[in-house]
């Protein structure tokens, strides 16, 4: 059983680092069950007072660079990353998504 500590500082990143790495499985497998349980498991969480960070939204297709989940963003001309592990859009997505704003998109 994973510990969880809530008020560890970096405990949301650490959450979404691992339903990143979950999501990369997902895509590797093509298992769309899999990714869709990430969104339910991340609502969840949210429920919970778990923030989404900007990184959480690893777990998506980026709609920009077409980065598949669990990979970071590509610099592209016109969508610099600057400091930024992703597109800004991929993280404006993540947070609609999860927030059941959106459906899941699909493909992965
Ligand atoms: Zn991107």
């Amino acid at each position: 059983m994973m510990h969880f500590e809530l008020n560890e500082p970096r405990a949301a990143e650490r959450f979404w680092e691992g339903m990143r790495e979950i999501a990369a499985a997902a895509t590797r497998h093509q298992d769309y069950e899999l990714y869709a349980a990430i969104v339910t498991v991340g609502r969840a969480a949210l429920s919970q007072g778990i923030e989404l960070v900007p990184s959480g939204g690893l777990f998506l297709r980026c709609p920009v660079c077409s980065a598949v989940p669990g990979q970071r963003c590509i610099n592209l001309p016109g969508h610099l990353l600057g400091d930024s592990q992703l597109h800004s859009e991929r993280a404006v997505l993540a947070e609609r998504v999860i927030r059941g704003e959106v459906p899941l998109p699909v493909p992965l």
